[in-house]
């Protein structure tokens, strides 16, 4: 930290004179048609190479429903989180250490056009041709939040860890050991079986009954390529290997307050926190204002439990789980659905068939109030080894299940999303955002309500113990673990970042 202090000191010229390209770049936002597919691997554009003038410029200023200065409105913001009981954020300098110095100005604007989906990362930061300066307060950047030392010009990406692994895998594990000295680790999402799929809604069934639970079918997926990557020579970890949660807090009695408070941080940049901002200066009317509305009373309701339940603590004790790990790659399990309007979990008898994965990125507008989003937003912008790998990840995956299970690439990656190349798509998900430091694709394997797709997975002919209960699987699921693993190895085979 001295050390960016000192630097800050001497060069605060550089602070304010030299401003870098975001803003002209992208119309990258279209998700849905006819997406642009730009390479994996960015160049700097020619118009970018240069050091501009109006150029490291927020695109997404975020619907002004109060018409406060940036600096009141940090401040009256900051009041009322503290007024609440939100707890202060731990410092994320540390958490960037091994990044700093790892990337070049130029590559950090190219690189920002897949990870900025509403293009306000530059409105929490500005950038020299040595440093990267992140600030707690949108458009105003006077709060510091952390610092990141950048690359001269011209240097190449320094050889992260996890890349030399691969690389090391690549040229010279035996044929019959290609994954020695990798560690692989496997999401497999949900949970499964009751009382989950009910909660979660994560199963599907048909007119007669008959039933796929998503986080059966994916934790036997997991189960399946442990065995195949072991037999190659990998050090496996499941997140789970039950059908229970992998958080351990008690579901139905867990104490909501906490989340909560988290949620009501994270709720800084959204209409509603920002329209109550307006009532009161700092104060007793303004606390008022707050807590006397539905959407702040919302935070803090039932409702909420199961939301908080899925989304943080189980999501959090997964990435936690992977991050202690430390793996080299890093699959997240999924099975999508299509459901026909009015059945949420019915089979979609229209029939629906594609394939996808996601990498990092894609982070929306008001995702980056706190602190720990924009610690993980900046690994992800630094850690260019790691997202083109999960980039090539990605793809080999999808190419081999689309050549070995005939399932069509998926042309668009649904809500915020950004297409990366064909059937990769940059979006910002919850576990997946929290890794950084190796490759790791999120799958959304294929459909599980069309009608072909569930009647194959339902063709039961082989069983394996889970919890204690014999659960039959099919073929098809087999066929699928074949293809993901087969486009891990095309992966680590062809490893050439
Ligand atoms: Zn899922």
């Amino acid at each position: 930290m001295a050390y960016f202090r000192l630097f800050y000191l001497f060069f605060p010229g550089f602070l304010v004179l030299i401003l870098l390209s975001l803003g002209a770049a992208p119309d990258a936002r279209a998700t849905d048609e006819g997406p642009r597919l730009p390479e994996p691997v960015e160049e700097p554009e020619q118009g970018h190479r240069g050091y501009g003038t109006r150029l490291w410029e927020s695109r997404g200023r975020l619907r002004n429903s109060s018409m406060l200065a940036p600096r009141e409105a940090f401040a009256r913001a900051a009041a009322v989180l503290e007024h609440f009981g939100v707890p202060r954020e731990p410092e994320p300098q540390d958490s960037l250490d091994d990044l700093q110095g790892s990337q070049t100005a130029s590559r950090l604007a190219t690189r920002a056009r897949s990870l900025d989906l509403g293009g306000k990362f530059a409105s929490y930061s500005s950038v020299t041709p040595e440093l990267l300066e992140i600030f707690q307060d949108a458009d105003s950047r006077e709060v510091p939040d952390f610092l990141a030392r950048l690359a001269p010009e011209g240097a190449v990406p320094f050889d992260k860890d996890f890349h030399l692994r691969i690389r090391r895998a690549s040229l010279s594990n035996a044929p019959e050991q290609p994954l020695a000295g990798l560690r692989i680790a496997l999401d497999p999402g949900h949970m499964g079986g009751a009382p989950w799929d009910e909660r979660s809604g994560k199963f599907v069934r048909d007119r007669k009954g008959n039933r796929l639970s998503e986080g059966l079918l994916v934790l036997q997926l997991a189960r399946l390529l442990e065995q195949e990557f072991t037999a190659r020579g990998a050090e496996v970890l499941i997140t789970h290997r039950s059908l229970a949660p992998v958080s351990p807090i008690p579901y139905e009695s867990f104490d909501l307050r906490p989340m909560a408070l988290e949620e009501l941080r994270e709720s800084v940049p959204r209409d509603w926190f920002r329209r109550l901002l307006s009532a009161a200066p700092a104060g007793a009317a303004l606390f008022d204002a707050f807590s006397s509305s539905p959407e702040f009373r919302a935070l803090f309701s039932e409702s909420r439990r199961w939301r908080y339940f899925f989304q943080r603590a189980d999501l959090e004790a997964r990435a936690a789980t992977i991050r202690d790990f430390a793996p080299d790659l890093t699959l997240v399990l999924h099975l999508d659905a299509a459901p026909p309007a009015g059945d949420p979990t019915g089979v979609n008898p229209r029939g629906y068939n594609r394939t996808k994965a996601y990498v990092a990125g894609g982070f929306f507008a008001d995702e980056l109030a706190t602190r720990a989003q924009r610690r993980d937003f900046a690994r992800h912008l630094l850690d260019e080894h790691a997202w083109n790998a999960s980039v090539s990840l990605s793809g080999t995956i999808v190419g081999q299940i689309r050549s070995q299970l005939g399932i069509p690439l998926e042309t668009s990656g649904m809500g915020n999303s950004l297409p990366v190349r064909p059937g990769v798509f940059a979006r910002n998900l919850n576990v997946q955002r929290r890794i950084t430091g190796s490759a790791t694709s999120y799958l959304e394997c294929l459909y599980y309500n069309d009608p072909a797709e569930f009647s194959a997975l339902r063709r039961y002919t082989r069983t394996l113990e889970i919890d204690g209960v014999a659960h039959g699987y099919s073929e098809r699921l087999v066929q699928l673990a074949t293809a993901v693993r087969d486009g891990v190895l095309e992966f680590v085979r062809g490893y050439s970042n």
